[in-house]
């Protein structure tokens, strides 16, 4: 019985959710004293780098078009079925919650989703988790045998652990599949939301989307992702990928700064995980500021540009 991680495979390569997955089915291994395997859902891939997080055995398959996630869970099916699994783990990224649920089905496990940290307990297993909106952690018992755990992001550091060697195993691409994809588009130029480590994030205090450059010229000094709250993208002033909270994105990056945002509690559940709170409004009872690391009390047309100031100062002194 094995640890298998699903090791999804970007445009771009191995992503930081995918090697933060890595890490802990590499540290859950090592403690269950279970073999682990990577699955990639590419045929040619990077192995240096699955190597370098300590991946002794790796299986591939491709021919799978993006976005294709029922295609995707039927093949990690069935080499978690091969493999003989016993854990597989994968990072709560958009493919990751596609397939989630699906494998959960197909590989007949229990699926454990928000997975904050390693288990507290592995017979039977105990899994801690992020409830309420990230207000309390549960420990959720896997009664099933087999166990599908999907890694909230950055809940565990990424670490290298080098693999002596790595054994990759390539199946044949995937049978046509049921799907037609019609169109399938990549947000250039960004950075994505959910893997970000720095937000800078907007609210209704902006007042409209002309005001929006001050906020995105504290994030590209930052090189921080930008986001809003759902009243924004519903009056377009920001596209809908951006909202965060209850109904939109839940992140939780190192440094999240909530600027002209009061803090709803529907906001809130999706952003209070963050690991450095900064709120900036001009309303000293905002209730954002309960929430906050630390707060600033103000206009945010005086103090964002500064704020945007200071940080490009620094950047230059490094
Ligand atoms: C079922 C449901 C689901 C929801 N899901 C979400 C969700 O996922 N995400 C989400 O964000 N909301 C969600 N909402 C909406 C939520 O309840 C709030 O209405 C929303 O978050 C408020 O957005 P805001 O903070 O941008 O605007 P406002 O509440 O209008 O707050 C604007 C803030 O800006 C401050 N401000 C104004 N001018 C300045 C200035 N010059 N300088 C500094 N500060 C200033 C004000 O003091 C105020 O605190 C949901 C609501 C419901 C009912």
């Amino acid at each position: 019985m094995s640890v298998i991680v699903f090791c999804e495979q970007s445009e771009e390569g191995f992503k930081k959710y995918t090697l933060e997955a890595i890490t802990y089915g590499r540290k859950l291994a090592e403690s269950m004293g279970k073999p682990l395997i990577g699955v990639v859902n590419n045929s040619t891939f990077d192995e240096d780098v699955l190597k370098q997080y300590g991946i002794p055995t790796v299986h591939s398959f491709g021919g799978i078009p993006t976005g294709d996630s029922r295609k995707t869970a039927e093949n990690v099916a069935r080499i978690f079925e091969e493999a003989e699994g016993k854990i597989l783990v994968l990072p709560i990224n958009s493919t990751g919650k596609n397939i989630a649920g699906q494998l959960g089905i197909l590989c007949e496990a229990g699926v454990v989703s928000s997975v904050m940290g390693l288990p507290v307990g592995t017979d039977p297993l105990k899994v801690p988790v992020s409830v309420f909106a990230g207000k309390a952690t549960a420990e959720i018992k896997v009664a099933a045998d087999k166990a599908i755990l999907a890694i909230q992001t950055n809940a565990i550091a990424p670490e290298e652990a080098p693999a002596a060697s790595v054994e990759h195993i390539s199946h044949q691409p995937a049978e046509e599949s049921a799907v037609t994809i019609l169109s399938h588009e990549t947000i250039q130029g960004e950075i994505p939301l959910p893997e970000a480590e720095r937000v800078v994030s907007g609210g209704r205090g902006l007042k409209g989307p002309e005001n929006w450059q001050i906020l995105l010229d504290l994030a590209e000094a930052l090189g921080a992702a930008t986001a809003c709250s759902r009243p924004v993208s519903d009056s377009d002033w920001r596209p809908h990928h951006e909202h965060v909270g209850q109904t939109g994105i839940a992140i939780q990056p190192n440094l999240y700064i909530a600027i002209g945002i009061s803090g709803a509690i529907q906001h809130l559940g999706g952003v209070n995980n963050s690991k450095t709170i900064v709120v900036i409004n001009k309303d000293p009872e905002a209730p954002f500021f309960k929430a906050a690391d630390y707060g600033v009390v103000g206009d945010l047309f005086e103090i964002v540009p500064k704020l945007t100031e200071a940080v490009k100062k620094f950047n230059a002194s490094q």
